[in-house]
């Protein structure tokens, strides 16, 4: 049953955010990561925790600092049996803009909802944190990108052999190439 009715006016247990960065707790704020094969071989690779997509690694990861905040809004709209069977509450906050919120963030009293807000804002940071200390497969991506360098580098180097010799050009011909292929 909704505790509240349309029109009237309550606190809302929010949250804001700032945006920080924090040193890339996989590569130290190095950017590259070394890994070590089977036979030996150690190899600098970039850093898969603080790249994303196909920007270079920055060696510092984004992450958000969540603050409690309490806001005083209108009801203008309920729905129950909604989700997971509770209430929510559509909320018009001025400026035009219409939210809706879960009725355990809906309170009468201003202190109430700062509590609930204070909760909020430590799960979102807490969660925020555990997700960046996670290292999840990133070292299986790395040593996967080192194996395929590696078979790339050997297949290039095994082609190069080959048309070298196919030209009649001994491997160390390899620096008076490119005048050769001017003429
Ligand atoms: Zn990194």
């Amino acid at each position: 049953m909704p505790l509240f009715e349309i029109g009237q006016e309550v606190w809302v247990a929010s949250w804001g955010r700032t945006e920080y960065r924090e040193v890339c707790p996989d590569c130290g704020g190095s950017k590259k990561a070394v890994i070590t094969l089977f036979d030996g071989n150690s190899y600098d690779v970039a850093c898969g925790n603080c790249s994303s997509g196909y920007n270079p690694p920055s060696g510092t990861i984004k992450l958000h600092q969540y603050a409690a905040r309490v806001l005083l809004m209108t009801i203008s709209g309920i729905r129950t049996g909604c989700g997971m069977g509770g209430v929510e509450y559509q909320l018009d906050y001025s400026g035009g803009s219409c939210w809706s919120y879960k009725d355990t963030d809906v309170f009468l009293n201003q202190e109430d909802a700062q509590v609930r807000a204070q909760e909020i804002a430590l799960e979102k940071n807490t969660y925020d944190h555990d997700r960046f200390l996670q290292k999840e497969k990133q070292d299986r991506t790395w040593a996967w990108n080192v194996t395929y360098h590696r078979q790339e580098a050997k297949r290039a180097l095994q082609s190069y052999r080959y048309h070298m010799e196919k030209l009649g050009l001994s491997q160390e011909a390899e620096a008076k190439f490119p005048s050769k292929v001017k003429k």
